[in-house]
């Protein structure tokens, strides 16, 4: 991390900013919060909104590859072994998340004949549940493997195949009006080019008062601490997401925010962020009253909560992995003990 980290309580030195392109607010003035290196992107945070962002930002085609050649984080990307989806243990995660989601929308409309269109759908698991109870269904998905197990194993007809790269302007055959949009399957935002022009888009294809689902990692929040820092994800992420920073993007791009919150139910690597927006009627939303999202993340705070992030990360990791080993030993305890 930077050296700027290594004080984090003083004020910013004006001689510490550095050229940036922030595609929140626009500004083009930022501070380096990570330096390059061969796990992570060079990440700056934005002078004005704190958004925190890869920096110079990575060309279409070096993703286009590094998502073909190296990518394994989805089991249904290119480079996981095997032809499918061979994990049981995969579709059931991917089920549960599915329940979780359904859960989530379920609780804001009537899914029966709503046109509904889910980005990132993996293999599916919540696009086949909202089809199941009437939706009709259309989804976007960047992995062969994971449209294949869609297709043949869940039913889904209409998935379009669309590369990380290109999601920012979503050039896909589905016309709108949609009744909804859904990205809680996986998150999106950290990994396209653009968020803005992605949120911008989907605002247009969204019918007005329809509604926007999304989750995305607050990476001021890890969980797991697997790798040495919350930016070493190499350059999948262009984005560093926070609760704030997600709700700044969905209010600047249009939509009226409903709930955008840290969700006790979902965790991953990091604690997961649950926003609920709708694109406004012509001038008055019925129903619920939109919530008010307070702005507490100021840079001195972000700035603070990295370094500190910085110097307790050993012990996060030691205390993560030795809870984690407790845990399977008492399962594996569990298990030989015959129940009575
Ligand atoms: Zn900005
Ligand atoms: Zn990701």
């Amino acid at each position: 991390m930077s050296n700027l980290l290594n004080q984090p309580f003083q004020t910013m030195d004006r001689n510490c900013v550095v050229k940036g392109n922030c595609d929140l607010c626009g500004s083009k003035e930022a501070c380096v919060v990570a330096e390059p290196s061969e796990l992570n992107c060079r990440i700056v945070m934005c002078i004005h909104c704190q958004l925190m962002y890869a920096f110079p930002q990575i060309e279409q085609e070096d993703l286009d590859t590094f998502y073909e050649s190296n990518f394994a984080n989805d089991p249904g990307s290119r480079s996981r072994p095997g032809q499918g989806i061979e994990d049981e243990d995969d579709i059931q995660k991917q089920d549960a998340v599915a329940e979780w989601g359904l859960n989530i929308i379920n609780r804001f409309i009537q899914i029966k004949d709503k046109r509904i269109l889910d980005l990132r759908c993996q293999t599916g698991a919540l696009s086949a549940r909202l089809q199941s109870g009437g939706a009709k269904v259309v989804c976007v998905e960047p992995f062969e493997k994971n449209r294949w197990y869609a297709n043949e194993q869940r039913g889904l007809s209409e998935i379009f195949p669309l590369p990380f790269s290109r999601f920012s302007k979503l050039p896909i055959p589905f016309q709108g009006p949609f009744d909804a949009v859904n990205i809680l399957t996986h998150h999106v935002l950290a990994h396209v080019l653009s968020p803005r022009m992605l949120l911008e888009k989907i605002f247009s294809m969204l019918t007005p008062g329809g509604y926007l689902f999304l989750d995305e990692k607050d990476v001021l929040k890890p969980a797991r601490y697997k790798t040495g820092s919350v930016f070493q994800s190499g350059p999948v992420h262009q984005y560093h997401l926070t609760a704030q920073t997600t709700a700044r993007y969905l209010e600047a791009a249009g939509f009226v925010l409903i709930e955008c919150t840290i969700d006790k139910g979902r965790t991953s690597d990091f604690h997961h962020i649950r926003a609920v927006a709708r694109k406004p009627e012509s001038n008055n939303l019925p129903g619920m009253p939109p919530q008010t999202i307070h702005y507490d993340s100021s840079q001195g705070r972000i700035r603070w909560r990295l370094w500190w992030l910085k110097q307790t990360w050993t012990l996060r990791q030691v205390y993560f992995l030795g809870k984690r080993k407790t845990h399977k030993i008492l399962r594996r305890i569990r298990r030989r003990i015959p129940s009575t």
